[in-house]
Parts: structure tokens; C-alpha cells; sequence
């Protein structure tokens, strides 16, 4: 009991930290606030329709992580974009399995919702909503940074400085995903599409990626950091009306069903200076995007590399 691992967040930073202490032979138990597996690599429903909401693809700027997309594809987990170049990625059928595969032989505990961290007797006590407190050697905080600083002062712990205010100063952009159902085929490209101003950053159909079975068009539209701050709380009718004359020569068929996600933490928009940060004396490490760098290559690097580190400690 005393020896576990604990590590908060089941996004592909906490399942990759949680995969090699486990291949190492460390005790590991992953908690987890959502139902699923993979954070922000994330698909939803609407009935049958099937859509990437927030990853949309991953690319491999490093030797390490280029081998690690070379063993998924191998195993059938991740594919490239179909009509996309072949340096784009995604995850089969749909972004949230490349979670589902990594957290397999792992203990996740889903839907446990830690609400603060705190010591005792050189131990973390680690109190989950509506659950048992676990009781843990060592910690790993995997979710957003400002999530995980809010655990760490619900618990009365100190971080050092000057680690405490570089923590503090990471913070991430907001982005609002809306999700389309179209009554027939859409006119998105296959790959997608990218808009460098506006109040829409990105559209996609799910369809035409292979996400989504069927021929009716399933558009995820992401708004743009700027928008999604200024117009957080609006409903999704509101955001559609707002943004129909800028969409609508791209969805080519009336919208029959829509739903929104609100993304608070998309993408960081500063990284730390280390990849990981890990803590000795307090057995608490830190990882994902905002330490490893704001893509899912740097979040899963991040874990690998906070799991390097303990195991080399
Ligand atoms: C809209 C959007 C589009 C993006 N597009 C791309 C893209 O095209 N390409 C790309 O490479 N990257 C993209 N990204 C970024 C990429 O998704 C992230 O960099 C990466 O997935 C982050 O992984 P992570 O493990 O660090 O964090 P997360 O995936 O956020 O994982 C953290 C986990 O911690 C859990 N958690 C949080 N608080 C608690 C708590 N109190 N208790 C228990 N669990 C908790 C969360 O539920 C989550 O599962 C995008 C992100 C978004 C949101």
C-alpha cells in the first residue's frame, strides 16, 4: 500500500507515465474524473454520429515519438489521415481509442474526481469525491496545471519556489467545439480545414476522416482561442447563429442536430522549461502539455519522461 503510485489524470501524459512505471514494476493506480480514457485526445456522440471533439490529429517531430506512432500502427490502434499528407495521425476509429488501448493492464479508476492532495505522515492522502481517500507514496499531477495547483492548495501544500510561481504563470487557451450533424454530405475537405482569422480556427467532417459511419456529414468546428474567451457561456444556438454566414458555404446541407463542448484548458500557451518536473523529497511529479510542450507528442513525452525520471531517482 505504502509503495503505490498514484496518478491523477487518464490523458495520454498520466497513461503513458502510468505504462512504464507499471512495465517497471511499480504498484500504479491512474484516477480519473470522466468516464472515458484519453483527456483531450476526445470523441463524442450525438445518436449515431461520431466526432473527434478535441484532438484532431497528432504529428511525430521526434525520433521517440515517431517509434512509439510506428508501434500503435502496427498494432492497428492509430492510422493516417485518410486524404490528409501521411505525417498526420489519428487514432482508430476515433481519437478517444488511442486511451482506451493505453490504459489496458493499467488500474484506472474512472469517474474519481480527486478534490484535494494533501500529506500525511509521508504519504499523499488523496480525497476523491463521493470515494474513499487513497493513500499513496508518491503522486504524479497529469491534469491541466491550474487544475492541479488547485489539488495541491485544497491540501495545504507548499510547493518550493521559484517552482511554485512558474507553475503559476502557466496558463492555456479556451476553445469551444461545435459539434455539426448535417442532414446530408457536407463540402469540408477531406482534411480539413484551418482558418487563420475569424472567430472559427478549424472545421472537419468526421465522415469523410472515417470517424463517422454513414453518409450524413458530423463537422467539428473549433473556435478560435480569442472567440471562445469573449463568448464562453453562450448556448450552442447562440454560437451557431453567430456563426452560420461564416460556416455555411462549407456545410453544403441544413444542420439536423448540434451540441457544443467547452473546452476551459485547450492548449497551453507557454510551456515550462523542463519537460517534467519531479519533487524527491515530496515523492510529486508534474506532466502533461504545459510542461512537455502544447501538442499530444509533447503530453505523452512529458509522462515518459516524468516515468524516466522516478525510475531513475
Ligand atoms: C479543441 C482541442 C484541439 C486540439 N487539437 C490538437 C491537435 O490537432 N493536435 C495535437 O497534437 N494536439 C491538439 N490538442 C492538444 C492535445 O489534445 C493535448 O496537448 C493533449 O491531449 C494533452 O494531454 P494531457 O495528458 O497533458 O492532458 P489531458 O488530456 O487534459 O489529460 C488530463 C486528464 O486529467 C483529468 N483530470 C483533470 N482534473 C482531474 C481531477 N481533479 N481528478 C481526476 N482526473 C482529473 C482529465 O479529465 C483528463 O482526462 C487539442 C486540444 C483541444 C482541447
Amino acid at each position: 500500500m505504502q509503495e503505490r503510485f498514484a496518478v491523477v489524470g487518464a490523458g495520454i501524459a498520466g497513461l503513458m507515465l502510468a505504462r512504464e512505471l507499471r512495465a517497471r514494476g511499480r504498484e500504479v493506480v491512474v484516477l480519473e474524473k470522466s468516464r472515458g480514457f484519453g483527456g483531450r485526445l476526445a470523441t463524442k456522440r450525438i445518436d449515431a454520429a461520431v466526432f473527434d471533439s478535441g484532438a484532431q490529429y497528432f504529428t511525430a517531430k521526434t525520433p521517440r515519438f515517431a517509434d512509439l506512432i510506428e508501434e500503435w500502427s502496427g498494432r492497428g490502434v492509430v492510422r493516417p489521415w485518410p486524404g490528409a499528407s501521411g505525417r498526420r495521425w489519428i487514432a482508430h476509429p476515433s481519437m478517444n481509442a488511442l486511451g482506451k488501448y493505453l490504459a489496458q493492464d493499467i488500474e484506472v479508476r474512472r469517474e474519481s474526481k480527486v478534490v484535494s492532495v494533501q500529506r500525511e505522515n509521508g504519504d499523499w492522502r488523496i480525497e476523491i469525491e463521493n470515494a474513499a481517500p487513497l493513500v499513496a507514496r508518491s503522486l504524479a499531477l497529469t491534469a491541466p496545471v491550474p487544475q492541479s495547483l488547485a489539488l495541491i492548495k485544497a491540501g495545504g501544500v507548499a510547493l518550493p519556489q521559484p517552482l511554485q510561481g512558474e507553475l503559476n504563470a502557466l496558463t492555456y487557451h479556451p476553445c469551444l467545439a461545435l459539434l455539426l450533424v448535417l442532414e446530408g454530405p457536407s463540402q469540408v475537405p477531406a482534411d480539413g480545414l484551418a482558418f487563420s482569422t475569424g472567430p472559427v480556427r478549424w472545421l472537419a467532417d468526421n465522415t469523410r476522416k472515417g470517424v463517422s459511419p454513414g453518409s450524413a456529414a458530423a463537422v467539428t468546428v473549433h473556435l478560435s482561442p480569442a472567440f471562445a474567451a469573449e463568448h464562453y457561456q453562450q448556448t450552442e444556438q447562440e454560437l451557431a447563429a453567430a456563426l452560420l454566414p461564416v460556416i455555411s458555404p462549407y456545410l453544403g446541407s441544413p444542420v439536423a442536430k448540434m451540441a457544443l463542448h467547452r473546452w476551459r484548458y485547450s492548449e497551453p500557451e507557454s510551456t515550462h522549461t523542463q519537460s517534467c518536473v519531479w519533487l524527491e523529497d515530496l515523492q510529486l511529479g508534474f506532466a502533461g502539455d504545459a510542461l512537455g510542450g502544447p501538442r499530444v507528442e509533447g503530453a505523452a513525452l512529458s509522462g515518459l519522461d516524468l516515468a524516466q525520471t522516478v525510475l531513475g531517482a
